[in-house]
């Protein structure tokens, strides 16, 4: 019966039909575009494809569209936050998104090509420290005016506090 998959998808025979794929240049809209790429077609199933090759296909489609606008794959996401060793949530935060927008981008939404540069800017550790540098002290301070909204906002006052006083609740901010 068509539709059920009676095989594992190995990228080179019809998960129903089991008939040899064929490679082909196909099209396809993502985002609104039209995008050239290539798929897999089985040529015994016709207009019903197995959803492992429409699938296939579509993620193809998105690795092209992503390639023609230069933005980042979720994998390049990822692989970009493993070297910095560093947590979704916390480098949301240190480029100044909320706290779930890393995840979304590593589980397949789509980044801007600003986004995605600002992303490879992550690639350089220099850049990563500096906006985190920036981050705490932006965090810092903020505690701080709100705590004592009088505070004459200079740096050296504000700077003091360190990070450790507000992250500790027993601390007077
Ligand atoms: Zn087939």
């Amino acid at each position: 019966m068509k539709g059920d998959i009676i095989m594992e998808f190995n990228y080179k025979h019809c998960p129903i039909c089991g008939s040899e794929l064929l490679e082909a240049e196909m099209d396809g809209e993502v985002e609104g575009e039209k995008v050239f790429f290539d798929g897999l077609y089985c040529a015994g199933c016709e207009d019903t494809q197995a959803t492992a090759i429409t699938e296939y296909n579509a993620e193809q489609a998105e690795r092209q569209f992503r390639r023609n606008h230069g933005l980042l794959t979720p994998d390049s996401i990822r692989d970009i936050r493993e070297s910095l060793e560093e947590t979704p949530k916390e480098l949301s935060r240190i480029l100044g998104y909320p706290n779930d927008y890393w995840t979304y981008w590593e589980s397949g939404t789509m980044p801007t090509r600003a986004q995605s540069n600002l992303i490879r800017l992550l690639r350089r550790r220099k850049n990563y420290e500096f906006l985190r540098a920036l981050y705490r002290e932006t965090r810092v301070k903020e505690r701080v005016k709100r705590k004592l909204p009088d505070v004459e906002d200079d740096v050296d006052v504000i700077m003091m506090y360190t990070e450790d006083s507000i992250s500790d609740d027993t601390s007077p901010f």
